[in-house]
């Protein structure tokens, strides 16, 4: 079975690769945090010094890291040192600019390469149903298909390179204005005097349906399972939000796309975190539209 190196063992990484162990692989990971590597040790990882030594004798290397310079800097280290022909996967969410550049890295060093940037969380990632969605080349992606499936519901090819990152901020462009419309919608109920479980059955099985009200919806009761239920606590993070908000402005512009509603949400969350709320859940963000200080 092949050996796989994974950089970047924090949240959503360390729980990614200890699928990857639990399916049988071999992993050598390696994190700038030491308590993430004695994380991944128990999950049965072999750690390692650092990202070079990590991918010397690896098949496959999976980053799984904050942003684009940070992939781009590992990039350029261990493109270099890497087992000849070994697949890079970067799962990181990045800007589409920041992903084509680093398939420029790998091809320099005659490495083929996916973006596969995920959706589903931590739960997803601890669960092994994200849902990975890849760019790169037919050949490229049908060597990372069997690899990512440990940690996958679905795998989808979206297209050529950076078409995984394009595909993951036009998802989260929609998941942040779906969210500010359904919270807004909850706060005009709540001055019309309608229950919010009232809203709920009547819009859940209506054309107002979508998953930031089925499945994370903003108002405690409805939905038992969603972070309103347990004060905001993610979940998914306004932090993370605004950065997905903000990599689909930056592709917007720089691709010519008008996306007004886009915008309008990427300031919403801007103001939200700037209150002290990037650690919430960004379902919290009713509470801000509501004018609630919480
Ligand atoms: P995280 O901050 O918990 O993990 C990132 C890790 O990368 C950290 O442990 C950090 O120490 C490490 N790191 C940074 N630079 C490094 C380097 N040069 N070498 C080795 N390690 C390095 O973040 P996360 O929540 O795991 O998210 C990772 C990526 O996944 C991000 O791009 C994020 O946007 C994306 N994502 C997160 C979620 C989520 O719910 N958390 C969901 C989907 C996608």
């Amino acid at each position: 079975m092949a050996t796989i190196a994974f950089i970047g063992l924090g949240n959503m990484g360390n729980p990614m690769a200890a699928n990857l162990v639990k399916a049988g692989y071999a992993v050598e990971g390696f994190d700038l945090v030491p308590e993430n590597l004695t994380i991944a040790k128990e999950h049965g990882v072999t750690v390692m010094a650092n990202a070079v030594a990590a991918v010397k004798d690896a098949d496959v290397v999976i980053t799984m890291l904050p942003a684009g310079k940070h992939v781009l800097s590992v990039y350029e280290d261990i493109a270099p040192k890497a087992k000849k022909g070994a697949l890079l996967i970067d799962s990181s969410t990045i800007d589409v600019e920041s992903a084509r550049k680093a398939h420029a890295i790998a091809a320099r060093h005659g490495l083929p390469s996916i973006d596969a940037p995920v959706s589903g969380g931590t739960g997803g990632a601890t669960a092994g149903t994200l849902t990975f969605m890849a760019g790169g080349s037919d050949a490229a992606f049908a060597a990372a298909e069997p690899i990512l499936k440990p940690m996958a519901g679905r795998i989808v090819h979206c297209g050529g390179d950076g078409a995984g990152q394009a595909a993951k901020i036009c998802n989260n462009m929609i998941l942040g204005i779906s969210m500010i419309g359904v919270a807004e919608a909850f706060v005009l109920a709540e001055k019309l005097g309608l229950s919010h479980q009232a809203l709920f059955d009547v819009a859940s099985t209506s054309s107002g349906q979508c998953w930031s009200l089925t499945t994370y919806c903003p108002v405690p009761g409805p939905v038992p399972a969603s972070p309103a239920n347990r004060d905001y606590k993610p979940g998914f993070a306004a932090a993370l939000m605004l950065k997905d908000l903000k990599l689909s402005q930056e592709a917007a512009q720089s691709a010519g796309a008008v996306t007004p509603l886009g915008a309008e949400a990427t300031q919403l969350y801007a103001l939200f975190n700037a209150q002290g709320n990037a650690g919430a859940d960004f379902s919290g963000i009713i509470n801000f539209l509501r004018g609630d200080q919480s």
